[in-house]
């Protein structure tokens, strides 16, 4: 038996009665992750020793049988924009290379209070901007699909250590796209909940009115798992729902007879690698087979999707990444500095990767006197239009299909030199995030031999019909079983 690659819920069984312990797990991960990770790159951090401690107070309270929930000595990873006590959160950027947190995300002392084990911190886009985690500032990952393409962005890191099993779950971050687009490059599962469903209180926030934080797993029933854990209200963050978290897990299993799924017309237009497109119309027919209705639908505002989204992004992010400054977090470049305006100035140039800067200047463009009202407002007006496509959409059928991405896994290099051609493998992922609707990204099948990736998008709040229909989807299918060689 490889512990790494087992399930959420088959270590669970394991670790409940009592064949084997945490420590075990968590020891047996730690160690593969120190052979395989020199390869793939996926952390940032491996915190080995908290991770052996936290694992033995997980088996204290299984013997115990005190407080034991599913997710009780499982080793988990989180993406480095998820601020960690005593841990160093970087965003894999030079300007937080040493910033070590005085206080967890809400996220993380909800796992830390359900007994999960946390094993490291993973790599991503500085600052979460980028689809294929090559603007990190400190080294790119690889995919374990093959070590030539890139694990897609922006939490390609979480996405490549769950995908080559160097933990058991990870948590991303999705502000337009980054848990659904590298899970799809690497065979995993993960989910871009509803806006406010789940705390982003101790997140660095890159756009605050789009990000929401996400796990990645093997499967569908462990995403559900995860998710319960996590979601709910938190006095926090004031933008977290007050509605109860339903027990997904406990209704996956129900039948999707019946149910009607909507196909977006402008999600299926040339340009789309081959092998995705079969791949979808092949889960299209699976999802027949289980008794679905299946009906075209449009989102007619699909075309401003993408320059909406990275405008409101420059703008948002110009504002949020103001406070790193060199007087309050990270790093401060004060030398020969002739005043406070020059210490801003020279930290800011050393600190952030050019692809921030680029971002920051357009934003600042952006939100400028003059330029407000013809961009800025502009784009929160075509806002209001997608979200309401989606909701027009949805109204006639219970949940959207579509491609996660029009290709698979790209080579690294391929796309750096050109930023548009980068931001146009976002396209069918972005429009969720100002919408605010709830999104699954599930493997679903191959095409030259690299992982296809398709994505569920749902109601508001509706994670519950998404897990439904995805776990309906996996007991037909074992494109989610087939593990990297690596
Ligand atoms: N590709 C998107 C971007 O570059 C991903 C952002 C995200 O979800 N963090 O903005």
């Amino acid at each position: 038996m490889q512990l790494p690659n087992l399930t959420i819920r088959e270590a669970s069984d394991l670790l409940a009665t009592k064949k084997i312990s945490s420590v075990e797990l968590t020891h047996a991960t730690l160690q593969r992750a120190h052979e395989i990770d020199p390869k793939i790159k996926s952390y940032v951090t491996i915190t080995d020793d908290l991770a052996i401690e936290q694992a033995k107070k997980a088996d204290e309270r299984i013997a115990k049988g005190e407080n034991v929930t599913p997710l009780t000595g499982i080793p988990f990873a989180a993406k480095d924009c998820i601020s960690t006590r005593n841990i160093r959160t970087t965003c894999s950027s030079k300007i937080l290379e040493d910033y070590v947190p005085q206080y967890n995300a809400t996220v993380i002392n909800k796992l830390a209070d359900a007994g999960a084990v946390l094993m490291g911190k993973t790599n991503m886009d500085e600052f979460g901007m980028g689809s294929s985690c090559e603007n990190s500032a400190f080294f790119n990952t690889h995919n374990p699909w093959d070590l030539e393409r890139v694990p897609g962005g922006s939490s390609g890191g979480s996405a490549a250590a769950m995908s080559a099993s160097l933990c058991s779950f990870s948590l991303g971050e999705d502000t337009g796209g980054s848990v659904r687009m590298p899970a799809g490059f690497c065979n995993v599962t993960g989910i871009k909940p509803t806006y406010g469903r789940v705390s982003r209180y101790g997140l660095i926030s890159l756009v605050s009115s789009f990000d929401c934080i996400g796990p990645m797993s093997r499967d569908v029933y462990d995403c559900a798992t995860v998710l319960e854990t996590i979601a709910g209200h938190d006095p926090q963050d004031s933008t977290t729902f007050n509605s109860p978290v339903p027990r997904y897990t406990q209704h996956v299993t129900k039948s999707v007879k019946g149910m009607t799924i909507g196909i977006p017309k402008e999600y299926f237009v040339s340009g789309m690698e081959a092998g995705v497109e079969s791949s979808i119309q092949e889960a299209i027919r699976t999802y027949e087979k289980l008794g679905m209705k299946i009906q075209e639908v449009s989102l007619p505002n699909t075309k401003y999707a993408l320059p909406v989204y990275y405008l409101l992004l420059f703008a948002e992010a110009s504002s949020n990444l103001a406070r790193f400054d060199g007087t309050r977090f990270g790093l401060s470049v004060s030398e020969n500095a002739k005043d406070v305006i020059d210490i801003y100035l020279q930290t800011r140039h050393k600190g952030f990767g050019d692809e921030v800067k680029r971002r920051i200047m357009l934003g600042a463009y952006a939100l400028s006197a003059g330029y407000y009202d013809a961009y800025y407002l502009k784009a929160q007006k075509v806002r209001t239009l997608l979200r309401r496509d989606f909701e027009t959409a949805l109204a006639s059928c219970d949940i959207l299909l579509a491609p996660t991405c029009p290709t698979t896994a790209f080579k690294l290099g391929e796309k750096t030199s050109d930023p548009l051609e980068m931001y146009l493998s976002d396209i069918y992922v972005v429009a969720t995030n100002p919408a605010g609707v709830p999104a699954l990204a599930l493997p679903a099948g191959f095409s030259n031999n690299m992982p296809v990736g398709m994505q569920l998008i749902g109601k508001h709040l509706d994670e519950q019909t998404l897990f439904q229909v995805g776990h309906a989807y996996q007991q037909e299918t074992d494109w989610h079983k087939q593990l990297p060689n690596i």
